[in-house]
C-alpha cells in the first residue's frame, strides 16, 4: 500500500484529489490478499503523465495511465462518469469529472464502489460496507439499466458470487435473469476472462449452478449447459490452474470434442490443446507409474490428469508423491538426456538423414525407459549393430 500512498500524496501535493478504489478496498475490508491497486484521481491523464517520471498511457481515452513506482505498476484513472454505451461496447468518449462520488456511481456493485481516504476512512455512498458484512452482491443503482449498459456485469456478479460466496440481492438477480440474453452482445474474450475467474472461486460449484438456473448459460458459447447430478460433491479446490479447471468443467458438462468446443470460447490454441489432451487422458485408463507414460506425457500433464480424476471422485491407485518418485527414477526424463543423438545415428548407420532417425530414436528411448538397455552410448551402439536395427534404406 505504501507505494500507492506515495502516488496519492504526490497527486494531492499537485492540487488533485486521489483515492484507492475498487477491488482493493473490498479485499482490504475482507482481510483478503490484495490484487492490483487501482487509484482514481481528479487529475486528467496529461496531468498524471506530467507529474510522474515513469508512465505508460494504456487507455488514454478512458482516462487510464499506468504509473511505475519502484518497479511496480499502478493504474491511475481519472474520475469519470460513463457516457452512452453503444452496441454494448465501452463508450468511446468518457466524461471526466471532479468528484469521486460521480466516479463511484458508474461502478458495478456496491462492494466495488468504495474509495479509501488517506486517513483510513471510506467513502461509501451505496452501502458497500454493509453489503460486505451481510454477504450481498447488489448492483449500484438500477440493476436492469446497469446490465443493459454493460452485460458483462452479469458475469462479474456471478464471478464475485463464486469468489466470495455472497448472495445476489433479489433485484440484482431478477435483472440478471431478465437481461441474460444480452450476454450474446459482448465479446467472448471479455466473458471468458470473467468465467475463468469464476472457475477459480472457492464457491464455483454454486456459481455454476446459478449460471445455469438463471438462464445465463443459454447465452454462452455452446450453451445451455447442464451439470451431472452429483453436483455438490465436487471440490474445485483440488484443481489449481485454468487448464485443470476447464478440463474439470468440460468433463462435468460432458463435452465430446473439447478442442473443437473450446474454439467458440476463443481459448488460445495452446491452452485448448492442453485441455484436450488432459481430458483424453482422464477418459483413458492411464497407468500413472509406467515409465513410458511418465516420459511421454511429462510429470505436469500426469499431475493434472491425477487432479482432475480426483476432482471427479475417481481415486487413482497411486499418489502424486509416488508418481513424482517414479519420475525421478526414470533413466532419462527428456530426449536431450539420451546417450546418443540423431547425428550419432547417422554416423553409426552411415545413412542419409530421414524419418528413420526419429523412429530409431523412439525405439532406443523405449528400451532405455524399460531398462532393457542402459543409457550408455557404447551399449546403445552395440544394441543397434547387434540387433540389426538398421532400417531398410529409404
Ligand atoms: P479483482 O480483484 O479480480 O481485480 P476487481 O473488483 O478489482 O477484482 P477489476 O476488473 O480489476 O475488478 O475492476 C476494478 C474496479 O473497476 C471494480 O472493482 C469496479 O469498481 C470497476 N469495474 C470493473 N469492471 C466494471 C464494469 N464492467 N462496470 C462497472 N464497473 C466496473
Ligand atoms: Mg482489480
Amino acid at each position: 500500500m505504501t507505494k500507492a500512498q506515495k502516488i496519492i500524496e504526490t497527486l494531492q501535493a499537485n492540487g488533485f484529489k486521489a483515492y484507492i478504489v475498487g477491488g482493493v478496498v473490498r479485499d482490504r475490508l475482507l482481510d483478503k490478499s490484495l490484487g492490483d491497486i487501482d487509484i482514481a484521481t481528479s487529475a486528467h491523464p496529461e496531468d498524471v503523465m506530467r507529474i510522474f517520471p515513469k508512465t505508460i498511457p494504456i487507455g488514454l481515452s478512458h482516462g487510464t495511465v499506468i504509473v511505475r513506482e519502484d518497479g511496480e505498476s499502478f493504474e491511475v484513472t481519472t474520475f469519470r462518469a460513463e457516457g452512452e454505451y453503444e452496441d454494448y461496447r465501452r463508450p468511446s468518449d468518457v466524461e471526466f469529472h471532479d468528484s469521486i462520488e460521480e466516479d463511484l456511481a458508474r461502478r458495478d456493485f456496491t462492494i466495488n464502489a468504495m474509495a479509501l481516504k488517506q486517513d483510513g476512512t471510506i467513502i461509501d455512498p451505496y452501502g458497500g460496507k454493509q453489503d460486505l458484512l451481510d454477504g450481498i452482491i447488489r448492483a449500484v443503482g438500477d440493476p436492469f439499466e446497469r446490465f443493459q449498459e454493460d452485460p458483462l456485469r452479469m458475469m462479474r456478479g456471478i464471478r464475485f458470487h463464486s469468489l466470495l460466496g455472497f448472495t445476489l440481492h433479489e433485484d440484482t438477480l431478477a435483472a440478471l435473469i431478465d437481461r441474460a440474453h444480452l450476454l450474446e452482445k459482448i465479446s467472448v474474450e471479455r466473458i471468458r476472462e470473467e468465467f475463468e475467474k469464476l472457475l477459480a472461486g472457492a464457491h464455483a460449484e454454486v456459481a455454476l449452478k446459478l449460471l445455469i438456473d438463471s438462464g445465463m448459460s443459454k447465452h454462452l458459447p455452446h450453451g445451455p449447459y447442464s451439470l451431472d447430478k452429483k453436483e455438490y460433491d465436487f471440490d474445485w479446490k483440488i484443481l489449481y490452474d485454468d487448464v485443470q479447471r476447464w478440463s474439470g468443467f468440460l468433463l462435468r458438462i460432458k463435452v465430446a470434442d473439447p478442442y473443437d468446443w473450446l474454439k467458440a470460447w476463443r481459448l488460445p490454441n495452446q491452452k485448448r490443446a492442453r485441455v484436450d489432451s488432459i481430458i483424453r487422458l482422464v477418459r483413458s485408463d492411464i497407468d500413472f507409474q509406467s515409465p513410458v507414460n511418465l516420459y511421454m506425457h511429462g510429470l505436469e500433464s500426469l499431475e493434472a490428469v491425477h487432479k482432475v480424476k480426483a476432482y471427479l471422485g475417481e481415486k487413482p491407485h497411486v499418489t502424486i508423491e509416488e508418481m513424482r518418485e517414479s519420475f525421478t527414477r526414470l533413466p532419462i526424463q527428456e530426449r536431450s538426456e539420451l546417450g546418443i543423438d540423431g547425428n550419432d545415428l547417422k554416423e553409426i548407420c552411415n545413412r542419409k538423414p530421414g524419418p528413420w532417425i526419429a523412429s530409431l530414436l523412439e525405439q532406443i528411448e523405449q528400451r532405455v525407459l524399460e531398462g532393457s538397455i542402459k543409457n550408455d552410448p557404447s551399449e546403445i551402439k552395440e544394441w543397434i549393430t547387434k540387433c540389426h536395427q538398421l532400417p531398410e534404406n529409404d
